[in-house]
């Protein structure tokens, strides 16, 4: 399988903010988002992935003594495979995967995984706009918010997919503390008015753009 990182660290983001986890980086990406802070998992000019044998990877993962994964990129839905591989060896885990939400789950993937972050990048991020192919109860779906003209299109995606408001997080788009600060505020009012749920970069907030933290 293509592996960037294994470490352990806390959930900065979404349900489980706050939560000890280990980290299960995967390789590779289908989307570019310009502002992307993993580019290390898929521009050829930084990328640093490496390929491990399945034994390796769970290795990696039982030298830390925690049962919370989440399973990460780049885009882990390249390999789902891997995914399913992960469920088989640690069945007592609670297994959490983070998304693009561009590609289905197949049946065994969907049955391995306990939560599904599906996060769409709309057209802040740079890429062409791309259907939304992961649904289910597993699923919760979380934005990335630039700036305020931004709803529009988030509103739009909502409505076109259904998607339930108590699914919803919304998230600051930003790599350094001060550009997080500035959008909480218009991210918290938006969650007020609309019932959704607000999001910090925790990570972001405590270290920064430092890598494995
Ligand atoms: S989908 Fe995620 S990993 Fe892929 S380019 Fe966008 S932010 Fe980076």
């Amino acid at each position: 399988m293509i592996l960037n990182e294994v470490f352990f660290s806390v959930q900065g983001e979404g349900v489980n903010i706050g939560k000890p986890a280990i980290f299960v980086r995967f390789g590779n990406c289908n989307l570019k988002c310009t502002w992307c802070d993993t580019k290390y998992t898929w521009d050829p000019a930084v990328a640093d992935n490496v390929r491990v044998d399945l034994p390796e990877l769970f290795g990696k993962i039982r030298a830390y003594d925690c049962k919370h994964l989440v399973i990460t990129g780049g885009e882990p839905m390249l390999q789902q495979d891997v995914i399913c591989a992960i469920r088989e060896e640690f069945l007592d885990y609670y297994i959490e995967v983070e998304t693009n939400g561009s590609f289905a789950a197949t049946e065994k993937c969907a049955e391995a995984v306990d939560l599904f972050t599906v996060s769409y990048k709309t057209s802040n991020s740079g890429n062409a706009p791309y259907e939304l192919k992961m649904f289910g109860l597993a699923c919760v779906y979380k934005f990335v918010v630039d700036a305020v003209g931004d709803f529009e299109e988030i509103e739009a995606v909502i409505a076109k997919y259904k998607l339930p408001a108590e699914k919803i997080y919304l998230m600051p788009q930003g790599v350094t503390r001060d550009e997080l600060l500035k959008k909480h505020d218009m991210l918290i009012a938006r969650c007020k008015e609309k019932g959704y749920t607000f999001t910090p970069r925790l990570h972001i907030l405590t270290w920064g753009a430092e890598r494995r933290k």
